[in-house]
């Protein structure tokens, strides 16, 4: 049983290695060394900036991963401007703001909800599901009630820019859930993107604590104008989101069809397992993406964003255009993420 868990451990060192192309020498597989003493946060996008901060007034403190994460999505999560999570989402294409979530803890403990409407945080809903329930996914009306029935208030998500853009896309009806390439496919005047300034654009954030424990978050209203009760990657566990404490964890943004395929993060975090650095592995994941369908891969974007338990991060994406926002007591920085395109 030795021989063969170890024969297994060395045969998955060596097609990461051909996989990934890295060199991690240095790195043994399995659990990673702590990064205990030096808190970080991390997350996707420009607006992660905005939400690291209040993560790090948390971190800062001493608080717990778990907190930190959750405090820090709650920024966009309530930002009219943000079109892409939470409060001022693009709607469905019936006019509905649906909103996913999931958050996952150091001890495997994981909340989420999915096509949940008018609560404003359903981060701090799925976090509830987490610990006050014996399950981790509710949706819909389930989750709108557990919610209403935990103190949440009912609210009118859709402002009136969202309104207007879904009014606007309503005169051609072109129902075309892709993403766009940081707008650039829909800036041609012949395609313009119909109302909004983005169609897409999770927050996935993760963070190690003072005491060297990871946790991460994951929320947003999914794709613009999409059929109603569609769910992407971001609030499935695995897909959008996964933590495991020994290792690291890793979340993702794009067109989570495609991330949930290949159950993306948990794959990035197996990966790392395996010796990856945070970069290769989401490199790997991403060109995993490529190598089932070159073709659509050239016009959707996916990106990943990883962290290990040395605190050492990386991001991939598919296009250019993707970037992810970094806050530790050594650097407070925005970096563009590294793409294959
Ligand atoms: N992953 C999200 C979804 O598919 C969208 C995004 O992050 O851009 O719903």
């Amino acid at each position: 049983m030795q021989n063969r868990r170890k024969f297994l451990q060395s045969s998955l060192i060596g097609s990461a290695a051909v996989i990934g192309g890295a060199s991690f020498a240095e790195d043994r597989p399995g659990r990673i060394q702590s990064n205990a003493g030096n808190p970080i946060v991390i997350s996707t996008w420009d607006f992660g900036k905005a939400a690291n901060a209040a993560a790090w007034e948390v971190l800062s403190k001493n608080g717990s991963a778990l907190d930190a994460v959750e405090a820090g999505v709650r920024v966009p999560e309530a930002d009219p401007e943000n079109q892409s999570v939470g409060y001022g989402g693009l709607p469905d294409r019936d006019g509905r703001v649906t909103l996913d979530a999931c958050i996952m803890d150091a001890q495997y403990r994981c909340g989420s909800v999915m096509c949940i409407e008018h609560i404003k945080h359903p981060i701090s809903v799925a976090r509830l599901v987490m610990e006050k329930t014996p399950h981790i996914v509710l949706v819909g009306e389930g989750a709108l009630e557990f919610a209403l029935a935990n103190g949440f208030q009912k609210e009118n998500l859709l402002t009136e820019s969202s309104k207007k853009a879904w009014q606007e896309w309503l005169k051609s009806s072109d129902y075309k859930p892709g993403i766009n390439i940081e707008n650039k496919l829909y800036k041609k005047e012949t395609d313009p993107m119909p109302g909004g300034k983005d169609n897409h654009d999770t927050i996935g954030m993760l963070s190690l604590d003072a005491k060297g424990d990871i946790a991460g978050a994951c929320t947003t209203s999914g794709l613009a104008f999409k059929m109603h009760g569609r769910v992407g990657d971001s609030p499935i566990i695995g897909a959008g989101l996964y933590v495991d404490n020994e290792v690291g964890g890793a979340t993702s943004t794009g067109l989570g069809e495609e991330v949930i395929r290949i159950v993306g993060s948990h794959l990035v975090v197996e990966l790392m397992r395996q010796g990856l650095s945070p970069e290769n592995a989401c490199k790997e994941a991403v060109s995993r993406i490529l190598k089932r369908s070159p073709q659509k891969a050239k016009e959707i974007q996916v990106g990943f964003l990883a962290i290990n338990k040395k605190g050492e991060y990386g991001a991939y994406a598919l296009q250019k255009g993707f970037s992810y926002a970094v806050h530790s007591n050594k650097e407070v920085t925005l970096i563009p993420g590294k793409s294959h395109f």
